[in-house]
């Protein structure tokens, strides 16, 4: 019997999504690198295979149904099965011209985040749950920001960016109290401030340091945590 898991990480060509990636299958899982984009996808998947991982790439942007419902169906037929699912990809939308300043808010900015950091993050859930429902212990893990939180009102005014990942972790939450009688454990992971191309590389913690909260979730016992917000040092408040 295989009883090699498989973990599909969307958003893995780069940056946390990459270093997640990199350190599930370090840890023995079969990697799924979902990206939208085929020559960095490949890229990825090269690095990831050099690194010692057992990666395979699966086309994937999370703002389009067709897509996802492919990728589903690419996963299905490599592993017939998925155990963790990290819903990574996310963008922070322009800021240029006060786009993300609340008094001069460009709506448009607004739908395009939202449509990826969280439209984005359902429309793959629910397309991999039959999958995951076919694992002994499936995970969830949605890739958040503490500039979501409510609570700790930290970063700079991001308008778009900052409620889309407060809607994530409400989202989280309800997906947590559905799946509650379920085996299926959905979690939220805040990474700290990570030099990616996100932060135009300029921010003190490296790519492994933000994926660590999310692998850490992504492997959590049967016992849980469930629907909860965390980060290295615990939970979020949110
Ligand atoms: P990067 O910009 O380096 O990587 C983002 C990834 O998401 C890329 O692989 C990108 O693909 C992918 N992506 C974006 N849109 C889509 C889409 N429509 N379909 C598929 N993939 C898509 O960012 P980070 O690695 O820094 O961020 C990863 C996650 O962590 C995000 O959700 C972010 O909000 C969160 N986060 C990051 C923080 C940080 O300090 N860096 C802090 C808090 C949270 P492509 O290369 O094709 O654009």
């Amino acid at each position: 019997v295989d009883d090699t898991k498989t973990a599909l990480v969307t958003g893995a060509n780069k940056g946390i999504g990459r270093a997640i990636a990199q350190g599930l299958g370090e840890i023995g899982f079969t990697v799924a690198v979902g990206a939208r984009d085929d020559t960095r996808r490949e890229e990825a998947v090269g690095r990831l295979r050099a690194g010692g991982v057992d990666a395979f790439g699966v086309a994937l942007d999370v703002t389009c149904d067709d897509s996802v419902a492919a990728a589903a169906a690419a996963v299905e037929r490599r592993t017939g099965r998925l155990d963790v699912l990290v819903n990574n990809a996310g963008i922070a939308g322009r800021t240029d011209g006060g786009a993300q300043d609340p008094t001069t808010l460009d709506l448009d900015v607004v739908r395009t985040v939202l449509d990826t950091n969280v439209f984005g993050v359902v429309r793959v859930t629910n397309a991999m749950l039959p999958l995951l429902s076919r694992a002994a212990s499936p995970r969830i893990v949605n890739m958040s920001s503490n500039m979501g939180s409510l609570t700790l009102r930290t970063g700079p005014v991001m308008a778009a960016y900052a409620p889309s990942k407060s809607m994530l972790n409400s989202v989280m939450a309800q997906y947590a109290r559905r799946l509650a009688d379920t085996h299926v454990i959905v979690n939220a992971a805040c990474p700290g401030y990570v030099a990616t191309d996100f932060t135009g590389f300029n921010a003190p913690r490296t790519p492994e340091q933000g994926a660590a909260i999310a692998i850490r979730l992504a492997t959590l016992p049967d016992d849980g945590p469930r629907g909860g917000f965390f980060d290295d040092a615990g939970i979020v408040p949110w």
